[in-house]
């Protein structure tokens, strides 16, 4: 039964949420989502998920994941330090520190969890927290969840972080946190320029990997290979170019040690499935030799950011396949993202709190498994729609 007061009081806040064009609703998919899925019946192009090398709906991971599920059942049924950890769990951890050029890793049940579990108990009190103003929400969170004091410094604005750390001498740890690649402007963090001055200020460097992970660096390594540096600790999720589910953490043996018994959502949180484990570690052993996916994918963002800022968009961002189009206006921005539905392409409007205000935008994503033709109704249906709500001019270049 529904309590009548509680409903009237959400009801009001609610209300609230509506007026101010932030209303969100569940959109149910009805296949996988690769670049095309069935949206409440209607065939759409995504250009809207994580699912960069198309590996989410592989076979080869379909069917690593199908023969351990035979072998080890649906759930984990544990927690890891109870009885939740199996074979799978050591393969894969083992895999990701291989993978990420450290000596350990840890699985956590999400990217979100890694990143609360290492920021709400590596750092102490009387320490201090250096994070990028668009660090992703979980980075917040964890930020919160601390005992030490969180500094923002302006975003990838290096001058800002070296003012704030200057001033810093109080504190007994200095930690900085990054995203790798930021999930809303799709920017690098340019972690060379970080570890450099982490290194002349004794800070210890964290970086948050989630959408770089199996996309930047020649072997996929993420931004550490691609700036060719090793921060201090390297986070990361299993559910975007991985294609799985599930987060993890790779450093020192130590490190992994100390988060093992000290992490709360690593304790107090049941494994993920050995299934999934299996997935992942096949898809870590498939993105060690997709090279030529990487530079396909690459070819397909350069191709996509050019003919949109041509047409006269801005596009934010640098070339990852996080695509953010500037819209401007909240409205707006929704009504060009039904536009876009009408014309059969899935990509949500993103607006504030999520974003500044004034800078509502159509956040695309692009994959490997975008066809030139996908690409191609998606630039004209831009240049379509773009027109039509006075978004760019009428003299703007197909
Ligand atoms: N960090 C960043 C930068 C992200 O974009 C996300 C996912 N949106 C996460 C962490 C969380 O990862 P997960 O989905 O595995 O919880």
């Amino acid at each position: 039964m529904a309590n009548v007061k509680m409903d009237e009081w959400l009801n009001g806040r609610l209300d609230k949420t509506k007026e101010s064009g932030l209303h969100r609703q569940l959109k149910t998919m009805h296949s996988a989502p690769c670049s095309k899925v069935v949206i409440n019946g209607r065939n759409q192009l995504v250009f809207s998920s994580n699912n960069y090398l198309g590996l989410a709906n592989d076979e080869r991971l379909v069917y690593a994941a199908e023969t351990i599920l035979h072998e080890f059942g649906v759930g984990s049924s544990g927690s890891r330090l109870t009885t939740g950890h199996t074979e799978w769990h050591q393969k894969l951890e083992n895999k990701i520190a291989a993978f990420k050029q450290t000596e350990a890793a840890l699985l956590f049940s999400s990217g979100y969890l890694a990143n609360v579990g290492v920021l709400s108990s590596l750092p102490e009190k009387g320490d201090v927290v250096f994070s990028d103003q668009l660090n992703h929400a979980s980075i917040i969170d964890g930020c919160r969840l601390s005992r030490a004091d969180t500094i923002i410094y302006n975003h990838v604005d290096m001058k800002d972080l070296e003012e704030k750390l200057k001033d810093s001498d109080s504190y007994r740890r200095r930690f900085i946190v990054t995203d790798g690649v930021f999930s809303m402007d799709g920017t690098i963090a340019p972690l060379d320029q970080i570890m450099t001055l982490a290194r002349s200020y004794g800070a210890f460097v964290i970086v948050d990997d989630a959408h770089a992970t199996g996309v930047l660096g020649e072997n996929g390594r993420g931004t550490s290979e691609y700036f060719g540096v090793s921060p201090d600790i390297v986070i990361g999720t299993l559910s975007k170019a991985v294609g799985a589910e599930g987060g993890f953490v790779a450093g020192s043996r130590v490190l992994i040690d100390f988060l093992l018994n000290h992490a709360r959502t690593f304790i107090f949180q049941t494994a993920i499935p050995p299934s999934i484990c299996a997935a992942a570690y096949a898809a870590f052993e498939i993105i060690e030799h997709s090279k030529e996916k990487r530079r396909l994918l690459l070819s397909r963002i350069k191709q996509i950011k050019n003919s949109l800022e041509k047409m006269g968009y801005t596009v934010k961002g640098d070339d990852t396949p996080i695509i953010p189009v500037i819209i401007g206006d909240t409205y707006k921005a929704v009504a060009f993202a039904s536009r876009l539905q009408e014309e059969g392409i899935y990509a949500p409007a993103i607006r504030p709190p999520t974003v500044a205000i004034g800078e509502s935008r159509i956040r695309l994503t692009v994959t490997a498994d975008h066809s030139l033709k996908e690409i191609d109704h998606l630039l004209s249906s831009f240049h379509l729609i773009g027109k039509e709500l006075n978004v760019i001019s009428e003299a703007a270049l197909l």
